[in-house]
């Protein structure tokens, strides 16, 4: 987006592309919304798209890709071996990490296996900023033990921190002191750190890791998933790092890491994942299990013209008018929903806008999900697919006992460059109204809840019958309209 004044003093986000291609969308009347939410067992992820408007549930594959991805697409060259595709994205990767070598995954989950199965043993422990599910899964089937050293602000709800993701460099040097560094398998950093509302770590915060960890001779790696989020925040919030190119601030953060992993349904506007290292043991040790679950060294997985995508993706990723398109949109959303009073994550992250459900739904019970509570209300009112990312995201201790979550989120994601401010304006008038209505809405309980990753399929109902109520509500005050 273009540094752009306005002659009315307001100010909004101005995209620096436009629509070529477009997809139709439906908006279901509410009476239909509830037979919809019902089938998908008041979870989210279980809905028709068919049956969704606005489509908030994650950024994940579903990014627009441009022109120039698409005319890449078809110059891919699928060779079996040394495909000139994999050099392509190969020559990206190293031109953006300074980085040797690469390792292709299928997606960012993939890599977070590798890691876990060659470096995670037994009674190992993994600290982290911030824990993310698929990593935690990963880590925690194979017996290692997850720790979290984000600070008190990443986990409060409004806040004036620019970097909510900064661990406490305090806590890392204990943690090292306390448990060996021969019993941390690694030290792990998630840029744009996604469950606690797409919050970044500074550079200076990601160093001050990094040197702890070297001379300690434990690896740092870095989930770069979000990277792109974190980068524009570098630029924009940092001291001393304003007059940065987004290029240089990418090779400092590689400087300080031993291992870069992403997703690539997130970062590069495509579908796909991989490892990055200069590392040469570090290459060796994850190498093997590549072909073996993945693909051959030359696609892991991916599909070649997707590889072509995120080549010119990562490209994209480093210029200056489009890495804003995301976070802008975003802060736009927050801010407006904050000015009405509904309680959101501040300051305004990437990735999404991320409603506080604990504070929405004051009234419902933790273990009665607020969040998946909400989810299930936003769809109601308006059509819109959000994410729960609070309790039911978390995975029940060994014993069976439920830990809850720190924060009780709604996150509506955004993904780049596919809604308009229009779109987003039309979400910020519907939860409006849900939370003049928010007495209306109560919890969730199982009927159907899966040992691992239970929100992704697990079945819910509501506790009560709130939904009818609420229904009936929007019928009262919108009359006919959808
Ligand atoms: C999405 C995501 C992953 C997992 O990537 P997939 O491609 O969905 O498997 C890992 N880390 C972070 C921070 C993510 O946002």
């Amino acid at each position: 987006m273009a540094k752009v004044a306005y002659y009315s003093g307001e100010t909004f986000p101005l995209e620096m592309h436009k629509v070529r291609i477009i997809q139709k969308l439906t908006l279901l009347p509410v009476e239909e919304r509830l037979r919809a939410i019902e089938g998908a067992g008041y979870n989210t992820f279980l809905l028709e798209n068919r049956d969704v408007f606005l489509d908030m549930l994650t950024d994940s594959g579903v990014n627009a890709m441009s022109d120039r991805q698409q005319a890449a697409m078809l110059v891919a060259d699928d060779a079996y071996a040394g495909s000139e595709t994999f050099t392509r994205l190969h020559d990206k990767l190293r031109e953006i990490f300074a980085m040797e070598y690469f390792l292709p995954t299928h997606q960012g989950r993939a890599a977070e296996h590798i890691l876990s199965r060659v470096y995670v043993r037994p009674g190992s422990v993994v600290p982290m900023n911030y824990h993310f599910t698929t990593m935690k899964a990963h880590i925690t089937a194979v017996g290692g033990e997850v720790v979290e050293l984000v600070g008190e602000e990443g986990v409060a709800v409004t806040s004036s921190h620019p970097f909510k993701g900064n661990v406490n460099v305090n806590q890392v040097r204990e943690i090292i002191d306390e448990r060996g560094a021969e019993n941390i398998a690694f030290f792990r950093m998630e840029a744009g750190t996604n469950l606690i509302g797409g919050q970044p770590f500074s550079l200076e915060n990601l160093r001050a890791v990094s040197d702890l960890c070297r001379s300690a001779g434990v690896y740092l790696v870095l989930d770069a998933s979000l990277l792109a989020d974190n980068l524009h925040f570098i630029k924009v919030r940092e001291p001393g790092c304003e007059d940065w190119s987004v290029a240089k601030i990418c090779l400092e953060m590689a400087k300080c890491s031993d291992i870069i992993y992403f997703s690539a349904r997130k970062l590069g506007f495509g579908r796909g994942g991989g490892i990055v290292t200069n590392n040469p043991d570090i290459y060796t040790d994850l190498r093997s299990l590549v072909p073996m679950y993945e693909g051959f060294l030359t696609y892991g997985g991916m599909s070649v013209r997707e590889m072509e995508a995120i080549t010119v993706g990562l490209d994209e990723t480093l210029d200056e008018d489009m890495i804003n398109q995301g976070p802008l949109f975003i802060e736009h959303f927050v801010h407006e929903m904050e000015r009405r009073g509904i309680p959101v994550i501040t300051p305004p992250g990437g990735l999404g806008a991320h409603i506080d459900a604990k504070g929405f739904l004051d009234h419902v019970d933790q273990r009665q999900y607020p969040s998946g509570a909400l989810a299930s209300a936003v769809y109601l009112a308006s059509g819109v697919r959000g994410m729960e990312r609070g309790t039911m995201s978390e995975q029940r201790e060994p014993d069976g006992t439920e830990p809850l979550s720190h924060m009780e989120l709604l996150r509506l994601a955004l993904p780049r460059r596919v809604f308009t401010l229009s779109q987003v304006q039309y979400a910020i008038d519907r939860i409006h109204w849900l939370y003049d209505r928010r007495r209306i809405v109560g919890g969730l309980e199982w009927v159907e809840e899966p040992e691992i990753l239970r929100f992704f399929y697990g079945r819910l109902r509501p506790v009560g019958d709130w939904q009818h109520a609420l229904v009936d509500k929007f019928r009262e005050d919108f009359g006919d309209s959808l």
